[in-house]
């Protein structure tokens, strides 16, 4: 028999920011390989799968990719149902190409899941569009963690071109971040949010700018972070105390 590997989006953290056909496969599940960052609530959706988690936590211990690939294509040949569950979007830094090419060149079906992307329910969380009239008419999503053989400026000039960019995996490497965009021209002061731990009961904002920004994630738990930069991010500062001083 061969089954068919689904790979399913588990949202950004929150158990109900989870699709409808994300729920029903997880239901349906004979066996789950997942990140380490998907919640504990979202895995228990999955009453008769056996779980497996496969690392994937940057900074820490991960699975090797090719080991991911190779155990995907045994599961597929001895289950029905495998689910492929990842944080976040897959198709979005979640290494779905890896897996889809190793498991379309081993002749197995192949479905992908959308889910919401961290960068999107961070703007959620925040309350601002990463458009908008006048200020954003474009977003990048980018990384800065490359490989040896990738040239490591090319995210620093999409990040650029962009009204509004989003940084994925850029916590660590906050000084290059702020050090490559002012190279670039970016004004120092440009306004940046950090959200920790997006749409979760821990989640934080810290409101800084491109200067300030390697001092600022210096508050940060080890909870995944995005950088959020762009002028539209100008009155996150001033919304937070206003919304601070309501709560209090
Ligand atoms: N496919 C995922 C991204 C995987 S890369 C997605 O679509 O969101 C891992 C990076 O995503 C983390 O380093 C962090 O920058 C970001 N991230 C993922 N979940 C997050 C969360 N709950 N809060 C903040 N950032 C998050």
């Amino acid at each position: 028999m061969t089954g068919t590997v689904h790979l399913v989006g588990a949202g950004p953290g929150a158990p109900d920011l989870l699709t409808l056909r994300a729920a029903r496969l997880l239901g349906e599940a004979d066996i789950i390989f997942h990140d380490a960052l998907v919640h504990p609530d979202t895995l228990a959706l999955a009453t008769r799968a056996e779980k497996i988690a496969v690392g994937k936590r940057c900074g820490r211990h991960s699975t090797a990719q090719r080991f991911i690939n190779k155990r995907l294509i045994d599961a597929a040949r001895s289950h029905r149902v495998v689910v492929r569950l990842k944080g976040g979007d897959p198709m979005l830094f979640g290494r779905a190409q890896e897996e889809i090419d190793a498991l379309v060149a081993a002749g197995i079906p192949v479905s992908v899941v959308p889910g919401v992307t961290s960068a999107l329910a961070a703007s959620a969380d925040l309350r601002q569009s990463l458009t908008q009239r006048g200020v954003s008419r474009s977003v990048a999503f980018v990384t800065p963690r490359v490989s040896a053989d990738t040239p490591d400026s090319a995210w620093a000039d999409a990040a650029v071109a962009a009204d509004t960019a989003v940084i994925y995996m850029g916590a660590k490497e906050a000084a290059a971040v702020s050090a490559a965009l002012i190279a670039r021209g970016k004004p120092p002061g440009l306004p940046v949010a950090i959200v920790e731990n997006v749409s979760l009961p821990e989640q934080r904002i810290l409101p800084t700018t491109l200067a300030a920004l390697p001092q600022a994630v210096a508050a940060l738990g080890d909870g995944p972070a995005l950088l959020l930069i762009g002028e539209v991010y100008a009155d996150i500062a001033v919304v937070r105390r206003v919304q601070q001083r309501r709560v209090a």
